[in-house]
């Protein structure tokens, strides 16, 4: 393994040796939402792609291993790193926002995080079409690399949907330049798309042309005590079919309560604090037409109750019980975390199976389960007193994993495979698709040398 010193003299040896970190400097650096993504001793932190050209071409010469980190807000483990290892600081790169309102495209450096994206955006009176709670520290490059999806994505797509052209720096420092700015463009193997979902296995990403959309219009939050999934589902519909529907969240009552209670906002849930599940909608509908729309539901009992925000801090309040689910999170011991796709009509009978799985484990589990409803993307996250032991944590991801596959759902949705999904992905992926992508892999990247151990394990690699 190459030293601390060793590392240095690398990277020193291409780049100036004031962007070139040592270990003091990369312990002090924030490591985001995994504990171990500081645990490379050196990183370094290029201006350009020309930089980041040179970095990887010494890198891949000595055999040394990168790990692209963007604005470390990943929750697959895939920006962990340990000695040996060299940190790719993307966040100085140059670039900034380039704006075009009548194409309504931006060209991005990978560096800017989402909601500077947003901002830049909002200021023509456009979107970037992709919303996540992470929206302050995630970066266009990050979000590439996961194919990050969040509460928009129902209408407008993940974010492979948003790319229009990418630069990107491949393992040997070869630069791909491909900024196109039209849909429109058959041009042989799509790369930008290879990349994108990569998690830093195959390229560093340093630019991206990216479509936007024309921003919401004034919009109406309204929060409904619910019975279940199906209710969620005939609500859901009922607005979709007006084309008022902007964003539906789905909280069950273990979430909800959890978040209302970390962050102090149980007087948001008061009107039905013991509802089986939450739905939380933004519509462009105003509040009459909304009213006619939900009137027949309470009849049908697909309603509880409802609650219709009346001034903008009401509405932040009900966005905030959705979105804060770190408030719940962190009062679970021993979490676990998992991210899925169910075929919408099959949910509520999915739910109900892995209750019943999970009865049957050791111990009171305790689950906090919200869904982006307008795909069925689901986040359980779970929690119980005593620790997992290795058997019981794959009895766990099991458990979760059930069916999933077989319903045509996905067993990771948004947040990528990492490391935390490798053995799920390894047994629910055929022997031809794991080999199609260890061919692509070993091609762009033969010696192995980005992000190793992520994506593809050991055993696929
Ligand atoms: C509170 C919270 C809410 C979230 N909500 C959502 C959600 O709704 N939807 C969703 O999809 N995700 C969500 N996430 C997950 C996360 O925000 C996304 O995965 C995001 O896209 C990661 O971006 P990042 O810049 O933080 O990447 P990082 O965490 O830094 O890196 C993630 C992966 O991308 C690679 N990478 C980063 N930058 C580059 C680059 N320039 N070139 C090549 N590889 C790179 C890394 O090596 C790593 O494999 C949430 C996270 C949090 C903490």
């Amino acid at each position: 393994m190459a030293t601390e010193q060793n590392l240095v003299d690398i990277l020193s040896s291409v780049v100036d040796d004031s962007i070139v970190l040592r270990s003091n400097q990369v312990a002090a650096l924030d490591p985001g939402w995994d504990a171990d993504n500081n645990g490379a001793q050196v990183a370094v932190r290029p201006r350009n792609t020309a930089e980041v050209s040179e970095v990887l071409k010494a890198c891949n010469q000595h055999e040394v291993s990168v790990v692209t980190h963007g604005g470390r807000t990943g929750l697959a483990g895939a920006a962990t790193t340990v000695p040996g290892q060299v940190i790719m600081l993307t966040d100085n790169l140059e670039g900034g926002i380039e704006l075009d309102p009548l194409e309504r495209v931006a060209v991005v450096s990978a560096a800017v995080t989402q909601q500077a994206v947003q901002e830049a955006a909002a200021e023509h009176g456009l979107a970037l079409g992709l919303d996540t709670a992470s929206r302050g520290s995630a970066t266009v490059g990050g979000m590439i690399s996961t194919n990050a999806g969040g509460m928009a994505a129902f209408r407008f797509g993940m974010m492979r949907q948003r790319l229009l052209g990418i630069e990107a720096v491949l393992a040997d420092g070869s630069i791909i330049s491909d900024l196109t700015r039209v849909s429109k463009a058959n041009e042989g193997y799509d790369l930008k798309q290879l990349l994108c979902g990569a998690e830093g296995t195959l390229g560093v990403v340093t630019k991206a042309v990216i479509k936007l959309e024309d921003a919401e219009p004034q919009s109406q939050t309204v929060l409904l005590a619910i019975p279940g999934a199906a209710a969620a589902l005939n609500l859901m519909r009922a607005v979709q079919k007006t084309g008022g529907l902007l964003l539906c969240e789905m909280m069950w009552n273990g979430y909800a309560t959890a978040v209302a209670k970390g962050a102090g906002l149980q007087k948001t849930l008061a009107f039905c604090p013991d509802a089986p599940a939450f739905l939380v909608i933004e519509t462009s509908l105003d509040e009459d037409s909304v009213l006619e729309i939900f009137a027949p539901f309470f009849e049908s009992g697909d309603i509880i109750d409802a609650v219709l925000a009346k001034s903008d801090s009401e509405s932040a309040d009900m966005w905030r019980v959705r979105e804060d689910s770190q408030a719940g999170f962190r009062q679970l011991l021993n979490p676990m975390l998992f991210d899925i796709s169910i075929p919408l009509g099959q949910l509520d009978s999915y739910m109900l199976g892995l209750e019943k799985r999970l009865d049957g484990m050791r111990g009171d589990i305790e689950l906090q389960v919200l869904a982006h409803l307008g795909d069925g993307n689901v986040h359980l996250s779970m929690g119980r007193q005593e620790p997992w032991s290795d058997v019981e944590m794959d009895e766990l991801c099991k458990a979760v994993e059930h069916g999933v596959k077989s319903m045509g759902g996905a067993i990771s949705a948004e947040h990528g495979i990492g490391t935390a999904k490798l053995d799920t992905f390894n047994r629910n992926t055929n022997a031809a698709s794991l080999a199609a992508m260890r061919a692509i892999k070993a091609a762009l990247d033969p010696k192995g040398i980005l992000n190793p151990g992520k994506v593809l394990s050991a055993q696929n690699h």
